[in-house]
């Protein structure tokens, strides 16, 4: 079939769902063209190893248009998404249109602040390389500008870390940055007492972390947290946040200078100025085959779907799993409607859940069954590890695992580069190295 008369799709966004979508498409004749914002596919589930400067940031990226080079009649573009016009089916991206005979929208998700006072500037999310780069040097700059200050008051904000959300992120990030400050950063600066000055704070509204698990596994976890040295504050209600302090409802407040944000997320906001039917938290709700429900050209998934599973009726996690099942799932529908087949409706095939706290300390439910410490962490790294794209990044990861596990040391601890401004969640956190 010649170029001209392949149906036309347009996917929006290389992350998990689009880029399986597009991978499934590949297969068949059709002509696809991704648009992205950037020009490289991220490894979000280990963006937090970055921050905790476990693993370098080149090793969770790969370039789109090398992923593309071997799949025909697929071709990429490097573009904000700005507007779609639904009617013309059309999308505007940075002054260009592209015409499509279907959309899949997989433009994923951006932190939710609730509305709380100072959360958006002062606060670190850890959504995107840029915002994991932006807190992998905050911390170390504290630790540089503590090291420059006999003032106790202003030694004991920057060396306070805040993580608030006691979820998957949350409890990985904490687990991550205690064996960073605890080891390697301890002996780079002899100058401050780890056991004295540094503290680490894991804060929930919730009673718990991780609260998606059994009990068992939730009182594992906030167990290890503890032997790490992270102090764990349940039910609390973070109500304000300054360069300086984080409050809570019940009065307490927190002197810090880093408070991290992994506390709630919702449907990419960006997506609200696209004229599509953006609800609760972000969602844009989808019928039982992933579409618009009266836009059938329009395909949603990924984080950004409110979808709900056709067998069980239960709404289907932001995950990448669910992100990667409905871009496969959207592109066969595409494919069966465009060659006037009956499409399916999307069953989630629930493939577990899993999260690392620290060295041989993990927890997985699997199918019903739990797992903990050693056996649980092994299976996150090999799961994680074949889910990554691209040979040489699984190979660089392990090498850098492995090293770390060997040697306790952590490679990559470095103020470099100085990233600013984050536009879509408006915060600044740029490394201000020597400004107290
Ligand atoms: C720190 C962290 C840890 C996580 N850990 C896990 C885990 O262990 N297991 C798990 O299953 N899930 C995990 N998740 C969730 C998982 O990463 C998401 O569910 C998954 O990435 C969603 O896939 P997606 O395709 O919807 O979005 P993404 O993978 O985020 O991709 C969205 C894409 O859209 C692009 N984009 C955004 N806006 C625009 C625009 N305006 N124009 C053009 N392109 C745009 C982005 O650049 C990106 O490439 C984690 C998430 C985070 C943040």
């Amino acid at each position: 079939m010649s170029d001209e008369n392949r149906p036309k799709i347009v996917i929006v966004g290389g992350g998990f769902g689009g880029l399986t979508a597009a991978k499934e498409l590949a297969k068949h004749e059709v002509k696809v063209t991704l648009i992205d914002k950037n020009n490289y596919h991220v490894f979000v589930p280990m963006l937090y190893q970055v921050a905790a400067a476990e693993i370098d940031s080149h090793d969770i990226i790969y370039p789109l248009r090398d992923i593309f080079s071997t799949w025909d009649h697929v071709s990429f573009k490097l573009g904000a998404v700005n507007n779609i016009d639904l009617d013309g089916k059309v999308v505007k991206s940075d002054g260009k249109e592209y015409p499509y005979d279907y959309l899949i929208v997989a433009a994923g998700s951006t932190s939710n602040f609730f509305g709380i006072s100072g959360a958006i500037e002062h606060s670190f999310p850890l959504k995107n390389m840029e915002q994991s780069i932006v807190l992998r040097n905050h911390v170390i700059c504290n630790y540089e500008q503590a090291d420059q200050t006999n003032d106790p008051e202003v030694r004991k904000k920057l060396l306070t870390f805040v993580i608030v959300g006691g979820g998957a992120t949350g409890v990985e990030f904490a687990g991550a940055l205690s064996e960073l400050l605890r080891g390697p950063v301890r002996t780079d600066f002899p100058s401050i007492d780890y056991e004295k000055e540094v503290k680490i704070v894991l804060v929930d509204a919730l009673k718990s972390s991780v609260p998606f698990m059994p009990d068992r596994l939730q009182n594992y976890t906030n167990e290890k947290l503890q032997e790490m040295g992270v102090e764990l504050h349940f039910n609390k209600m973070v109500t304000e946040i300054t360069p300086d302090k984080v409050s809570f409802k019940d009065g307490s407040s927190i002197d810090t200078k880093t408070v991290v944000w992994t506390a709630g997320v919702q449907g990419n906001i960006a997506a609200s100025d696209w004229n599509l039917p953006v609800g609760r938290g972000g969602r844009i709700a989808v019928n039982e085959f992933l579409q618009l429900p009266d836009r059938p050209e329009v395909y949603i998934v990924g984080d950004l779907a409110a979808v709900t599973d056709f067998k069980t009726e239960k709404p289907i996690p932001m995950v990448a799993t669910a992100a990667i099942q409905e871009g496969t799932h959207a592109a066969r529908n595409i494919v069966k409607d465009a060659n006037k087949y009956r499409k399916k409706p999307f069953v989630y095939n629930d493939k577990g859940q899993m999260v690392v706290i620290g060295r041989n300390r993990g927890i997985a439910l699997i199918k019903g069954r739990q797992f903990n410490g050693f056996i649980a962490s092994m299976l996150w790294m090999v799961v994680h590890i074949y889910f990554l794209i691209g040979f040489k990044n699984k190979l660089l990861v392990i090498i850098s695992w492995a090293w770390d596990y060997i040697s306790f040391q952590r490679l990559g601890r470095t103020i470099f580069p100085a990233l600013k401004k984050e536009p879509e969640d408006g915060y600044n956190a740029s490394c201000d190295c020597g400004k107290n």
